[in-house]
């Protein structure tokens, strides 16, 4: 495990858990066989201009039959065990997650997740013993090495540095993580890990100018990273120095260090994207 992620799991005795969970679920989602997703996307460069220029996300709904995932669906049932072993909490849901799902019914909410099919994210919640945010989250941190795949083959060969839109322009999911740049801010997609300009101002979140960000949480001597927080939507947003984002390694590095200053801020009833709560 990555040497701050442990040393972090000693000091936070309360937060131990979590940091651990997502530390050593980093370390199987970057071991583990991607899926093909490039069927969801029509890869001529007149297509990919026309749709992101209409505003939408790059990832076609329609084509998500035309997949295959087992590689994700192996890496859903690894991170079921990452969650046995997480917490005593956790540990009897995983067990009964595990005993009534059907490989199909996972691969069904893969595909509504690539989709942003909301109805049937539900109709599979009932049938699953899993809340609508578990069932999500363990599909989406399923998906990822297959998205960040995607995504990093997209960046290569397209420019889209005209997108300047607030929502990810592969997988349409909003940023989790930008930069503090005030200006061109570069926004970060923690799903497929996307990286993107945004010129706007204000909350990532609904849009209100900057004038509405009230407020600001840090971590005492820690310059890498703080949240500002919105006045409007009640909402946070991950701001961290450019200089620490360079690498694509080390965005996901830092996307977990900061995990405890995003638990404090949801005890405060601030919003922000999905986490596992351990
Ligand atoms: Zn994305
Ligand atoms: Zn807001």
């Amino acid at each position: 495990m990555h040497p701050e992620i442990k040393r972090l799991i000693k000091e936070n005795h309360d937060l131990g858990p979590i940091l651990k969970f997502y530390g050593l679920l980093l370390e199987k989602q970057e071991s583990s066989r991607p899926d093909d997703l490039l069927p969801l996307i029509d890869i001529s460069k007149n297509s990919i201009k026309d749709r992101l220029a209409d505003g939408n996300p790059l990832i076609d709904p329609s084509k998500t039959v035309l997949l295959d995932l087992k590689n994700s669906i192996d890496l859903f049932f690894v991170i079921l065990e990452l969650i046995k072993d997480a917490s005593d909490q956790f540990r009897h849901q995983a067990e009964e997650v595990r005993a009534r799902i059907e490989k199909t019914d996972i691969e069904l909410a893969m595909k509504a997740v690539l989709s942003g099919n909301e109805g049937e994210l539900k109709r599979l919640t009932e049938r699953s013993a899993l809340s609508e945010e578990m069932l999500f989250l363990l599909a989406g941190l399923s998906l990822a090495p297959s998205l960040r795949l995607l995504s990093s083959m997209v960046q290569e060969d397209f420019d889209i540095a005209w997108w300047d839109e607030l929502f990810c322009p592969i997988c349409g999911e909003l940023p989790s993580m930008a930069n503090l740049e005030e200006e061109g801010r570069h926004l970060y997609c923690t799903f497929c890990w996307m990286e993107w300009k945004y010129k706007g101002p204000g909350c990532l979140l609904c849009g209100v100018d900057d004038k509405k960000m009230v407020g600001l949480l840090r971590i005492r001597d820690e310059d890498r990273y703080h949240l500002s927080i919105c006045g409007n939507c009640n909402g946070y947003i991950k701001l961290i120095d450019r200089r620490y984002l360079l690498k694509e390694a080390d965005r996901r590095i830092i996307n977990i260090v900061s995990l405890p200053l995003e638990i404090i801020a949801r005890q405060k009833g601030h919003k922000g994207p999905a986490i596992f709560s351990i």
